[in-house]
């Protein structure tokens, strides 16, 4: 199309310029329509052409393009390719129209949206500001210990005791303690921690980290994540001792069926922890000091079958650390004896070497000595704490010590005075060590100590 006002000349060149043959290709070079300079510019300053063999991909209507290249693109080397993808200049300009509206439309949405993220990020930080102030509030736990959640009770033994290592710190929240928690059992601590928190035993620190907290969408309140929060004990940590002195003598002395369903409660998670850490430190010696693999899956039950009948045994956890140490030797050793045997058989069979140690050490009776776990060895938090409170207890029902007290029946009872009613009954005496007769002065010493127990008052 020639625009009709256009210079004669001009419009001469411009019919050279958009000249097809019947095959569709250009009559002629640009080159050979005339020497000047710009006959390009010329014609397409004057004219355009109607590609009427490539239809709009929206319309069908013939695409108009200014000039040859142009022309190519859309209708290919012959002209007459059916372009899918190209629009005439109407639907063009409506496409990019409607391109321009919903670009804008996303801009806004996000504005409202980092808008509305901002609110957000506001309202959780002032209630989680909020939170930490109820939480500062609580100063002494409302009700009675949680008597019926023996290992809770037993978790704040342990944590008064971290407490009292680390005065003025935030008992640490889990994530940041690692895999093996208080307890070796993440999602167990998780349950205990809420409920000594629901007991009101424990608050949440002003240490926790802001992602410790969600907003719900509908409504003004937040939660805590259980295993985000960091903890801190209510009370003072005087206080809070004394609490830990009344727990483990309600531990030891707690009468009844409860008391004897808490107290096996109690001894077997502390088996299970201390057969874990066996394994830990058996699975750390192989990976960290050998570079093999940790004991294969398949084997991890018989694993924790060999450990168990070491501490049934008898064994310490000192002597099987020491038993550890040797399977893992014994297992090395027989790798570089047997060239084709990689790091993964040996790692298994440094369950079968370790079995066969101990099965030897009970036949022939051999000592064993007692090995303390490198420091590269991560145990348990709660484990030491545990090893003490359970060595507690077991010290007040253990026959011997019950033999050798002068101040209870060969049961362990002894005859009390209940400090409120005044009735006599027949209660677990917790054998206080007896000091020779020149020693008074510390008698009276560890008589006041015994202040907690309060069958003794
Ligand atoms: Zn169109
Ligand atoms: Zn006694």
């Amino acid at each position: 199309m020639i625009k009709h006002d256009a210079p004669e000349d001009a419009q001469r060149i411009s019919a050279l310029y958009w000249e097809v043959k019947d095959d569709g290709t250009w009559a002629r070079t640009v080159a050979s329509i005339g020497v000047t300079s710009d006959i390009g510019g010329v014609a397409t300053g004057h004219s355009h052409a109607v590609l009427l063999n490539c239809p709009c991909a929206n319309c069908s209507e013939p695409i108009d393009v200014a000039n040859r290249s142009w022309a190519n693109r859309v209708g290919g080397k012959y002209l007459d390719a059916e372009a899918p993808s190209y629009l005439c200049r109407d639907c063009s300009a409506i496409h990019e129209r409607e391109e321009a509206e919903r670009q804008q439309h996303a801009a806004e949405q996000r504005r409202v949206e980092r808008e509305r993220e901002r609110r957000k990020a506001e309202r959780l930080k002032r209630l989680v500001a909020e939170a930490i102030e109820g939480e500062a509030g609580k100063t002494e736990p409302p009700g009675p210990l949680p008597a019926d959640d023996p290992l809770a009770l037993a978790l704040y033994v342990a944590l008064i005791s971290y407490a009292t290592r680390n005065p003025g710190r935030a008992l640490p929240g889990l994530t940041s303690i690692g895999p093996l928690g208080w307890t070796g059992d993440a999602e167990q601590d998780r349950g205990l921690l809420l409920a000594l928190y629901y007991a009101g035993l424990l608050a949440l620190a002003p240490e926790s980290p802001p992602q410790a907290f969600t907003l719900s969408q509908e409504s003004d309140e937040i939660s805590f994540v259980s295993t985000e929060v960091s903890w801190r004990v209510t009370g003072s940590l005087t206080a809070a001792q004394e609490r830990a002195r009344k727990v483990t003598y309600v531990l030891q002395t707690r009468p009844g069926p409860q008391g004897a369903a808490a107290r096996a409660a109690f001894a077997a998670l502390m088996d299970r922890m201390e057969a874990a850490d066996v394994a830990g430190y058996l699975n750390g010696l192989l990976t960290k000091q050998y570079g093999y693999p940790e004991v294969p899956e398949a084997r991890r039950e018989e694993l924790a079958d060999v450990i168990r009948k070491g501490f049934e045994h008898g064994y310490t956890p000192g002597q099987m650390i020491c038993f550890a140490w040797r399977a893992a030797d014994s297992a090395a050793a027989w790798k570089e004896r047997n060239p084709r045997m990689g790091p993964p058989e040996a790692a298994s069979a440094s369950v079968t070497s370790l079995n066969g140690k101990i099965d030897k050490a009970i036949e022939l009776r051999h000592a064993i000595p007692e090995y303390e776990a490198p420091r590269w060895h991560k145990a348990p938090l709660a484990l030491n704490s545990f090893r003490r409170l359970h060595s507690d207890i077991r010290r007040v029902h253990d026959s011997g010590v019950i033999g050798a007290c002068t101040r209870c029946d060969v049961n362990g009872l002894k005859e009390t005075v209940h400090p409120e009613t005044g009735a006599g009954a027949l209660w677990r005496c917790t054998h206080p060590i007896e000091f020779p007769a020149q020693e008074q002065q510390e008698t009276e010493e560890s008589r006041t100590d015994e202040a907690s127990d309060p069958a003794e008052a």
